[in-house]
């Protein structure tokens, strides 16, 4: 299976193949840990998560870097705010980050690279540049990167830059829209600031150059993949290229994957217009994890997302149907024999699946035929034309939905104690939903309706009613049927 993905740097899709012939060496651009992450990143880390997790599926294993940006501009503005140096300041935030991709699913990378862990490779290719020519030390001590000396540069965003001034520089983390200047590659040390004493004298790293010498020292001089949200695409990913290319004299990443960003009711997400929220924000108003992951993943990550509350119900419903069932489809009693029909839906739901995403990772068409296939194995399954044959057929194809989609495991009581927890310890609101669902664990619960079970075959309907009612007031439903008892979660 070849999957095909567009790829800014040749402006159209093109097979996304390792070039080592065995796993796939990609780098994505991870969070600036200076605050709560947002749905505007994690729509952009969990696309990247159903690009590794497709890729595992189809046979190629992955190799995937992702950096924490622990030093930059915003983050020593907001220690120094506090009066605590930032080696103080981030940790929160970083843990705080990988709690939250726990909550949404996503899988960790292979390595995950800090920024302040690295400094000496940064310093040896800041060497290097200077080595080349490409690299100049102004009056302050701070190091630049002459654009003059990559005469490719703007082949990634195809941006004109025929009016760059030679010399113009910039010296900010933060992204600069439409400028291109020679910008900074480290930064000489202001006082109180934090720095590290190098052979290039005294400061911090700039941005840009943090990435390329992290993805270069994990994945090599040239790798397969490089990813990040699209306004990463200029002038940061653009920085990227010059600076490694030039260094190198070899292409950087061969494939370039950008992911459009999210807007919320309609609009860009921002504070001031009160349409901004963090992960944790939704949490407590009582949205499931599972039910945000596949919101944010629904739409193919070239398409705009506009994230509504109708679309996070609509993702919750969805989510239910699956788990319905699922859990009806391993329990029942079924006549033995297969059904040409329900094999024949089986196969070509798990076609049009995998033809989707490998058509541009495009999740959309690729959910459609599994839920089709759900709708015509309910309709059997009522009609008592579904097999015992079929149904490992069926149960593969809700398998391999599952290896990128992964939600139908529920696995939703984990983030909800976590975002009880830190409600607690901030002080935070939490939805009524939100409280109703946490206590019980699903062994707690299977017990209980265990006990329930029994207590109805003994005729102690007082105490089967009592419990069904316990679990209620806890947001948990208990469904009885031909097939069975089976319980969910609201
Ligand atoms: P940052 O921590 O700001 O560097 O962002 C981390 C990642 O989230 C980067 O890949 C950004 O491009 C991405 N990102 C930021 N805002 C949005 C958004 N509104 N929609 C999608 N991705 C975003
Ligand atoms: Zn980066």
């Amino acid at each position: 299976m070849t999957l095909r993905l567009f790829n800014t740097l040749s402006g159209q899709l093109d097979e996304l193949a390792p070039a080592d012939g065995h796993s796939l060496r990609m780098y994505a651009c991870g969070p600036t840990v200076y605050d709560y992450g947002h749905i505007g990143n994690f729509r952009t880390f969990l696309q990247v998560d159903v690009l590794r997790r497709f890729l595992k599926l189809t046979g190629t294993p992955v190799r995937h870097v992702m950096n924490i940006t622990d030093v930059d501009d915003k983050i020593i503005r907001n220690a120094a705010e506090r009066g605590i140096p930032i080696g103080e300041y981030t940790p929160q935030f970083v843990d705080a980050f990988f709690d939250d991709l726990e909550s949404l699913r996503v899988e960790r990378p292979e390595f995950i690279a800090r920024a302040t862990e690295h400094i000496d490779k940064m310093v040896a290719l800041i060497q290097k540049l200077e080595a080349a020519g490409a690299a100049y030390k102004t009056e302050d001590g701070s190091w630049y990167f002459r654009l003059a000396a990559f005469p490719e540069y703007g082949k990634l965003s195809k941006k004109d830059l025929s009016g760059i001034e030679d010399g113009a520089r910039v010296d900010v983390d933060e992204y600069e829209k439409d400028s291109a200047r020679d910008f900074a590659l480290w930064k000489a040390a202001k006082p109180g600031e934090t720095a590290w004493d190098t052979p290039i004298g005294r400061g911090r790293p700039g941005w840009h150059i943090e990435c390329s010498a992290m993805a270069m020292e994990f994945l090599g001089e040239s790798f397969d993949l490089h990813a990040g949200g699209e306004d990463l695409m200029f002038p940061h990913h653009e920085n990227e290229i010059a600076q490694s290319e030039t260094a190198t004299r070899k292409p950087f990443a061969r494939h370039w994957m950008h992911v459009r960003f999210l807007l919320v009711d309609g609009k860009k997400m921002s504070k001031s217009e009160g349409n901004f929220y963090t992960l944790r924000d939704l949490l407590l108003k009582g949205y499931k994890a599972s039910a945000i992951r596949m919101a944010l993943i629904s739409v193919p990550y070239r398409h705009q997302l506009n994230f509504t509350f109708d679309g996070l119900v609509e993702a919750t419903n969805a989510i239910d149907r699956l788990r319905t069932f699922h859990v009806r489809l391993v329990a029942a009693s079924l006549p033995a024999g297969t059904s040409e029909a329900m094999q024949a839906a089986a196969e070509k739901a798990r076609v049009a699946y995998f033809a989707a995403l490998s058509n541009d990772l495009n999740t959309a068409d690729a959910r459609a035929p599994i839920f089709d296939l759900v709708r015509a194995a309910n309709t059997a399954l009522d009609k008592g034309e579904f097999l015992a044959g079929d149904r490992d057929a069926v149960l593969s194809v809700l398998k391999d939905f599952d290896a990128v989609f992964d939600v139908i495991e529920d696995r939703d009581a984990g983030p909800t104690e976590r975002a009880v927890a830190w409600a607690a310890q901030e002080g935070r609101e939490i939805a009524p939903e939100l409280l109703a669902r946490q206590g019980l664990t699903d062994t707690e619960i299977d017990a209980l309706v265990a006990e329930r079970t029994q207590a109805k075959k003994t005729r102690n309907f007082a105490r089967a009613d009592q419990i069904r009612n316990e679990l209620a007031e806890k947001g948990i439903v208990i469904e009885d049927s031909k097939d069975g008892v089976r319980w969910k979660r609201k």
